[in-house]
Formats: C-alpha cells, structure tokens, sequence
C-alpha cells in the first residue's frame, strides 16, 4: 500500500517530541543528494526543505547504498528523532530502505551544481526536480487556486468558453488556424481561394486569442463571469514576456463602468498576492532569494530598489496609480528622458500607441508603482470598448506593473448598439459573422465592463522571474514546442 506515506512537509512541520521511539513513518520521494555513506537529503516536491534520512552505518547492504544516488527514488520507512544536524527539527532514522526506481547519476542531466535557467529550459521535463522550479510551480498552483477562490467568494460564475472559434474579429492575422483540410490538392473556390465549407466545421476556425466576447454573453445573464483557460496567439514576439500559448483569466461584469472594472482589478491582484504571501511564504523567501542573488550579477542602476516580498507588500499597502492616457503622453513628452532622445520611439504625440519602454518609464522610473492608465484613443483599441463623451476616447483601461509591463488589458464595453454598428462598419468588422454578439445589445442591453489578466505574467511579477518560458510548465514560442 502506498498511501501511507507522510509528505515531508507535512512530517519537518510536526514536533519531534510527539513522536514516541516505537512510532514509524514512511516517507518517499527523490534522492538530493547521499553524503558518507550515510545521510540521506530526500525531497518529494511538497517542500524545497530536503528531508534529512539516516542509513545508520552497517544497517544496510553495500549493493543497497551503491543504488542511492541522484535522484533515485526511494521508499523509506523508520523513525522520527530529533535532529543534531542545524537547520532541521527532526530526521528520520531508516530501518528499511526500498529502491523504487534506480537511476544512473552519470547520465542524469541535473548535476548538484547550479545550472543556468537557460540550461533548465532544454531540461524542462525534469526542471521542476530543482528548488528554483519547485517553488515557481507551487506557487503557480497557489496563485490559480487562489483566483477560483476570489471569484467564488465573489459570487462569479466560472464559465468555460470555447478554444476553438470562428469568430477572428480581434486578433486577425495572429491566429492559430485549425483545419483538417490536406495541405495537398486543398479544396478550393472557383476564384481560387480555400473552400472552408469543406473544412471539418464548414467554416474556417482558428484557436481563441480570448474569450471575451463568449464572456460578455454569460456576463449579460449571469451578472458576473470569469473565464479561465488557454488563450493562443501567433505573433512571432521573441519577448520575455510573449508565449504563443499562454493562460488568461477574464472576468466581464454587467452593471459596472470602467471605474468599477478598475476597482475590481486592483483588488483581485492584491487579494491572489495577499493569497500566496500568506500560504506560500517559504516558497517566496526562496525566489526572493535567488532574485537578489541574480541581481547581484547586475550593475547597481540595473538592480531593482526593492525585494521581492517588499514589492508584494508594497502593492498590497499601496494605491496603484490611476491617471489617463492624455496625461501619460503629457508625462513622457516632458520627461527628461524623451528630451535628450533616450526613448528608441520618441513621444510624437496625442493618438501614438504606447510602447513597453514607454510603459515601462512610467511605472518604474515615474510613478515607482503599478499604473492604471485609463481613456485611450478610440483608434489604437478594440471595436467593443465604449466611446467616451468627448468622442475621440474609450473607456479602456491597461494595468502596467514594474518589471513587466503590461499585466491587465480591460474596458468599458460599448453597450450602445446603434453606436457599436456605426464603431464596426468604420473598422471594418462583420455585422453578419457576430450576430449573436450584437444580439446582447438587442435583448436587455445593459452597461458593462471585463479585462484580461495575463496569468503567466501575473507569476513572473509575483515570483521574481524575468523570462515567461521560466513560469509556464513546458512554453511555446516561435520555433519550439519541446515536451
Ligand atoms: P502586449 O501589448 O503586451 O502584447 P496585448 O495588448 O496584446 O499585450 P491583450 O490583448 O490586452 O494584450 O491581452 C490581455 C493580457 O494578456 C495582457 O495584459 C497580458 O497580460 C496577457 N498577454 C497578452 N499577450 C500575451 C502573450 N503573447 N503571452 C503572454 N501573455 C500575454
Ligand atoms: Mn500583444
């Protein structure tokens, strides 16, 4: 029976006093490492803190203590003792010792040394084995758990929309196309195009860039929503921030105004940050401290002013700042830094698209916290938001956090249909294709609003990481798809 072991977090936490002498556990897991013969570090994932067994000298055979090596797995059953070595309470004292898996620690990728995250991402079916990825992925678990946890509390209903859709009016040209039409001999229409009526839905279809527009429909009946799932995008952005398939979480609420959206944003990020500081507080004192040991490596100016858990903390304790895009513009075109040209796209003025650098400048260099920038110029934003009154903005609104950039997309969504059509017909977007779109704003229309959480970027902020392929299980960029 193997559900008897004890996890070893769970066991280190325990007092080693309450364990009389005849008592047993058994513990399993993966060999760390195995000193003189004799000690033992085991780790089975549940904690970075390696359980400390000893194989007392002469209580075991030689050809047994020759297969200890390297991650090995092993079950281990024997008593709980308090412990002499520093920095632990107890160890377990084996009495007997069950090789369940060998392995050979020439041939395994992962020596005991420290390896470059860029070496771990060619070994990334087997990085979650290090302290590093360890705590990245149970925080990454956390920080979901956490999320259904606000919005259940919440009393949003968790809806799943579709990964494959044949709507592409937001994202044309950095879809995923899904087909089975053959690549050879490709049906095709009299002027030569491809004939989708032929495809398996009869039409064309691509993966799903959001499921906002899906979400606007539970929204208009349920009140509140959120959607939480994989979203793909095939822009080929070889960024630090950009996977082609990454996971976002979308909440759309009727009966809110872009001031309540933001509200909403900001206390979901603080209560999933407040989650994970107060429940995985191990986990990020080690990310802490292997960002500021990476950071020493980096010259000084280069070096973020606060550590990891004061910059959780700090957003926690603080406002973000809220300012609109017409003042953000006027902050860069002043700052010093667009005077003496240090910005690679110069601020040309009112109507521009945002660049991250620009973004980037406002939150760490300007403000020194998250940013909510607000009222966008209708031209560089999506067809749905809505039209402010002086009828040149829209109700949008971007969350920026320091050292990411964007983390939050969100709006107003316009809920006039006569001011929607006329929106569309000027982008360009099919009235016939999103019919049961627009029929929200035919039955009940009502005011509401929604944003878009990149989940994976949310983890880089909160854990320290500073390459997304570090906090995704197995990423997908331009050119790979390993594992
Ligand atoms: P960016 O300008 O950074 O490319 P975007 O404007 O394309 O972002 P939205 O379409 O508003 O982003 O998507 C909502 C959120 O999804 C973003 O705020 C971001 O957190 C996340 N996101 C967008 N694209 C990606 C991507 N390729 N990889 C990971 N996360 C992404
Ligand atoms: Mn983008």
């Amino acid at each position: 029976m193997f559900n008897k072991r004890i996890k070893i977090k769970e066991l280190l936490q325990q007092d080693p006093d309450s364990y009389r002498e005849a008592e047993q556990v058994t513990v399993m897991g993966w060999v760390r490492t195995f000193r003189n013969n004799q000690f033992i570090a085991l780790n089975d994932g549940s904690t970075n803190t390696n359980l400390q067994v000893v194989a007392t000298l002469g209580m075991f055979d030689e050809s047994l203590l020759k297969r200890i090596t390297t991650s090995a797995s092993l079950k281990i059953t024997g008593t709980v003792v308090p412990s002499v070595g520093k920095g632990q309470r107890l160890e377990v004292k084996a009495e007997t010792i069950e090789i369940l898996g060998d392995s050979d620690a020439e041939a395994y990728p992962l020596q005991p040394k420290k390896h470059s995250l860029e070496f771990l991402r060619e070994k990334a079916h087997l990085r979650f084995r290090t302290n590093t990825f360890g705590s990245v992925f149970r925080v990454r678990h956390a920080l979901a758990f956490a999320v259904h946890k606000f919005f259940n509390e919440k009393g949003f209903v968790y809806l799943h929309t579709p990964i494959i859709t044949a709507s592409d009016a937001e994202g044309a040209g950095e879809m995923f196309r899904v087909t089975t039409l053959p690549f050879e001999s490709t049906p095709k229409n009299e002027d030569g195009s491809v004939n989708f009526k032929e495809d398996f839905f009869g039409k064309s279809t691509n993966l799903t860039v959001s499921g906002q527009l899906e979400g606007e429909l539970g929204a208009t009946a349920f009140g509140e929503i959120y959607t939480f799932g994989p979203t793909f995008r095939a822009e080929n952005s070889n960024t630090a921030r950009h996977l082609a398939e990454f996971w976002m979480i979308e909440p759309e609420m009727a009966f809110y105004d872009l001031e309540d959206n933001a509200n909403l944003a900001e206390e979901f990020i603080r209560y999933i940050i407040r989650y994970v500081l107060e429940n995985n507080r191990e986990d990020l004192d080690f990310l802490a401290q292997r960002l500021a040991d990476e950071e020493k490596q980096l010259s000084q100016d280069k070096r973020s002013e606060m550590g990891l858990i004061e910059k959780l903390e700090f957003v926690l304790n603080n406002d973000f700042q809220r300012l609109s895009y017409t003042e953000a513009i006027d902050i860069l075109k002043d700052s010093n830094h667009n005077k003496k040209k240090k910005f690679q796209y110069p601020i040309t003025g009112w109507g521009m698209d945002l660049q991250s650098e620009h973004e980037r400048y406002l939150v760490e260099k300007h403000f020194k916290k998250p940013v909510i920038l607000m009222n966008y110029p209708a031209s560089i934003k999506a067809f749905y938001m809505r039209i402010n009154e002086d009828g040149k903005t829209v109700a949008a609104m971007d969350i920026l956090a320091p050292g990411i950039g964007e983390i939050v997309g969100g709006s107003q969504r316009e809920e006039r249909l006569d001011v929607l059509l006329e929106k569309m017909e000027k982008m360009g977007i099919s009235e016939e294709e999103l019919w049961w779109y627009l029929d929200t704003r035919r039955f009940g229309t009502v005011p509401h609003a929604g944003f878009g959480l990149g989940f994976e970027r949310m983890i880089q902020f909160v854990t320290g990481m500073s390459n997304i392929r570090d906090v995704i299980a197995f990423p997908r960029t331009p050119k790979s798809a390993e594992f």
